[in-house]
Order: C-alpha cells, then structure tokens, then sequence
C-alpha cells in the first residue's frame, strides 16, 4: 500500500497514528494515511507561529512571497496530472473533472502571486496639523485552513493562496476522507521553498479538527465544509477568538423560464447536479422550472441523466464516478426514501448501483406535489435534483428564496430585464445567468446564510487575511502641551 506524511515545520513525518485510505471505485483500503492528533497539530500551529514572526517569512518582501507563489503555481502545474491521478483514486472523482481542474488550480497561484505586492495600505487626511497617519495592511497571523473531502487542491487555493500572499503562515487540515492529494501537494510546497512553518498540512478528523480550531495561536480559522461542522468550528473559536471565514453548503436554485434555450439549460443543469456526481457546494440541486415548459425540459434532463456513462473514476469517458464513502451513499439513500414518503415521485434513478464501490446514479425527483419534501430543504452532496413548477417570475423568486441556504443560483432566461430582476430579487453569493458552475480566481465566491460568509477569490480575500494599523507619526518638535488633555 502506499503511504504518506504530515507536512511539519518544513519536514515530512509519519502522525502518531495512521488509518487506511479507500478506493472509493473498489471499497478497498489503498493507502496509509498519517492520522493527527491534538499534539501534532500543536506541534504544526507552533511551527507556523514561529514562521510568522522570522526573519526568513517576516523579513521577505512581498514581491520575494510572489515569486515563492508563483514558483509554486508553476509546480502545481507541471505535477498536474500526478495529483489529479491521486484526487480520482483518494476521492473517486472522475479523472475527467480532476485533470481540468488541478491545472486550473494553478492559476489560483498565480492570480494571488501577482498580488503579493499589491496589497497596499493607505495615508489619511488628517484633522490634526502635526500629524502624519497611515494605516499599514499586515498579515493577520497564523491561518488554520480545513477542507472537506471535494476538490481538497482547489479548496486550499482559495485559501493559500491569498493568505500567504498576505504574509501569514498557514496550518491546513486535509480531510480524512481523500487527503492523498494534498499530503502530496506539501511536497510541492517543500519545492517550491517556502521556509520552514509557513506551510503545514496534516490530516485527521474532528479531533484534530477541534484542536486546530480553539488553538490559542491560531489567528484566523478558514472553513469549507458543512454548516453543522461550522457551528462546531464558531464555538472553538470563544476559545482563541479567531476570526471565521466559512464556505458551507448550499440547495442553489436553477431556475429555468419558458423562453431559454432549453438545450443550453439542459446541459447546464447536468453540469450543476450531476458532475462531479452532484459533491459540488454550488450543486443546482432545485429545479424550478416553468410549467409551460416542464415536461419537455424533464424530458431532454431525463435523457441526459440516463445516457450518463457511470463507470471506474480513472477512465477518461466516465462522467458518473462513485461517491467519495460508504457513509454518503447511505445519507443520500436515506434521504431519498424520505421524500418519497413525503409525496416526491421518482422520475430516474433512486437507487446505488449494486457491486463494489460507492456508485449512486443520477437521480430526478419531481416535487410538484410534494412541496414539504426534505429532498427540497436538505443537502444531498450527491446527484439528486428535485424538481417543482411555477407559473409566474414573482414565483419563481419565491421559491428560490424558500431556503436557509444562500450560496448560488442559476437563471436561465432570454429576457434581459427579467434577467435583470431575477439578479436583483435572489438572495444568493452567485447568481450564474445562462450558465453555471463558472469560476475564476479573479471572481469572489461564497454565500450567506447556512451557506456561511466570507469571500474566496479575488482582492477581497487578500484583504481578509490582513488587519489594519493605524500609525500616528507627530511632526512638530515643539514638546507635546497639556498632558491632560486628548490630542
Ligand atoms: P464536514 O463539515 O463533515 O467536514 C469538513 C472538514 O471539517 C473535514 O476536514 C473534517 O475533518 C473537519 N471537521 C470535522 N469535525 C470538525 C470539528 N469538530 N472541528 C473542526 N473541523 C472538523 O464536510 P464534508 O462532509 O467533508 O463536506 C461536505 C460539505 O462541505 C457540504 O456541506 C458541502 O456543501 C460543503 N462544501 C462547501 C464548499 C463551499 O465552498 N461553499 C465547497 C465544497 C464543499
């Protein structure tokens, strides 16, 4: 089997205790896997504290933190298809997705390598006639940085990146679930030369989780993953006070009205639900849908969804790959039967695919009828869409706003002022118009509500990882009047 390390201070180490990875394709353990315990993280979170202040990570210049970011961009590139070999075989997502993906990743790098040095403070006008006051932007501190088990590379990005752009130090907890990637991704970061403690990446559960969190030096805790973990994760912070950022989950809208182009639509929902076979936070898991125009969209949907070849995540013709574990295929099953109960009706799919590994199919459940079914409110993180009717746009609005969550939603429409308006009135992070599961470096991602808060991507979420201060720098030589009195 193979086996990989933690990522400590600039050394690889075997944790101090070790679990076994599955092959989410087959069910059988391929890997040993280094499990962390509240001494190693300790042990990550003191190195990386001690990074923070040293003169080789202190002292550098941000264009040297560019060039460290870039060098690094370039490396995640060149061992591009070595990582995405791992997600698929650690995750079972489809080599298809994971290729394209990771070489994207790259660019993440490089966007915030360019910003390094443009992260810029700023002089105030003061009212005072012998002062000089300027406010300087400076890194936060130590970041601890926890990913879910989807698209771990493109998760730690999206807070690498900005963050050490910044100038803070970073401990990341790879999942337990797929971690291979990242463990392997460190080796690009010990390449790369980052100086020791800058960059630890470990792995473990909630233990591990939970020590991270309330860890007295951690500055700022950024979070991926599902809101009952993040209630976790908010209360571990009263202990350290950290500042949260957190990326959560989502039961996004994709609402499509009788004048789109239904083919266009219908690709777009296919990409939104059921790639990455539906582990997508941005997944377009609510389908509303015009009625006028409804059997003839659910049938193109239906027909799509049934052609999907389902197959080993490896092959570069798979589109369905299995689900990551065991423990999320018995959630979706469990929470279909559910809504079934509730009055939803099965137009495909609905059942795992029987045999080694954890294969769900593409699954279409019409909840026209159904209106309280938990298919509509709850999170799958799987390839389920739940269907249900409007008639008008002020329904339509309605009912994509029927949600705690508030993370992405989809329009599809040809009428540029309902456009317009269905952009306005949805309470979402992202509003995709005429397309779907779009993103860049360049462009903030993340929601409000159960979705989280926060911004991933772009200038913004430099700026997060930095704390402003306020210096005061007084002219006159004369000496400072009346002490009793407030300058
Ligand atoms: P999860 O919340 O169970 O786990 C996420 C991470 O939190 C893992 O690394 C886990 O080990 C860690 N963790 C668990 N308990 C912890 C604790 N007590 N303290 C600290 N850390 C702890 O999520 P998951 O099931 O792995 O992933 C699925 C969820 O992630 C979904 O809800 C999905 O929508 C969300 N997600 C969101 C985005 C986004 O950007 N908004 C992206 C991908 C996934």
């Amino acid at each position: 089997m193979d086996r990989f390390q933690h990522y400590i201070d600039g050394s690889f180490a075997d944790g101090t205790a070790t679990f076994e990875s599955l092959d989410p394709a087959t069910g059988a353990a391929w890997a040993v896997m280094p499990l962390a315990d509240a001494a190693d993280v300790d042990r990550a979170v003191t190195a990386a504290h001690r990074a923070f202040t040293s003169a080789a990570w202190a002292g550098m210049t941000a264009s040297a933190r560019g060039k460290l970011l870039m060098r690094l961009a370039d490396l995640v590139q060149a061992h591009a298809p070595r990582l995405a070999a791992l997600e698929t075989r650690d995750t079972g997502k489809i080599i298809r997705e994971t290729s394209a993906q990771i070489a994207y990743v790259a660019e993440y790098y490089r966007y915030y390598a360019g910003l390094a040095d443009k992260i810029e403070g700023s002089h105030l006008p003061i009212d005072k006639p012998d002062m000089e006051v300027w406010l300087r932007r400076e890194p936060v501190g130590v970041v601890a940085a926890i990913v879910p088990w989807n698209s771990q590379l493109f998760l730690s990005a999206v807070k690498l990146g900005p963050a050490l752009a910044a100038g803070c130090t970073v401990v990341l907890k790879a999942s337990e679930d797929g971690p291979a990637p990242l463990l392997q991704f460190a080796r690009l970061v010990h390449e790369a030369g980052f100086p020791p403690g800058v960059v630890n990446i470990l792995t473990g559960g909630p233990e591990a989780g939970r020590a991270l969190t309330s860890h007295p030096k951690v500055a700022h805790i950024a979070f991926t993953g599902g809101p009952d973990t993040a209630r976790h994760i908010v209360r571990a912070s009263a202990e350290n006070l950290a500042k949260t950022s957190l990326e959560l989950g989502g039961k996004s809208p994709f609402i499509v009205f009788e004048d789109a182009d239904l083919e266009s639509a219908a690709n777009a929902q296919v990409s939104g639900i059921f790639a990455a076979t539906g582990q997508s936070c941005v997944a377009g898991s609510r389908l509303l849908v015009q009625r006028s125009v409804k059997e003839a969209f659910l049938a193109r949907l239906k027909a799509k969804a049934e052609a999907a070849h389902i197959g080993a995540p490896d092959r570069m013709e798979t589109e369905i790959g299995p689900l990551c574990t065991a423990r999320q295929r018995d959630r979706i099953e469990a929470l279909i039967a559910q809504s079934l109960a509730a009055g939803a009706k099965l137009v495909t799919g609905g059942h795992a695919v029987s045999g080694a590994g954890f294969y769900f199919p593409p699954t279409i459940l019409d909840c026209t009828d159904a209106p309280d079914a938990p298919c509509l409110r709850q999170e799958f993180f799987g390839p389920v869409l739940s269907v249900v009717s409007f008639d008008t746009e002020e329904q339509a609005l309605e009912l994509a706003n029927e949600t705690e969550f508030g993370l992405a939603s989809g329009v599809f429409t040809r009428n540029l002022t309902r456009a317009h308006r269905m952009i306005r009135g949805i309470r979402a992070g992202i509003v995709w118009v005429n397309t779907y599961r779009a993103v860049s470096p360049i462009a903030p991602f993340g929601g409000h509500g159960l979705s989280g808060h926060g911004r991933e991507g772009g200038l913004a979420a430099a700026l997060d990882y930095t704390t402003i201060k306020t210096v005061w720098l007084r002219t006159s030589d004369d000496p400072i009047p009346d002490p009793f009195v407030m300058r």
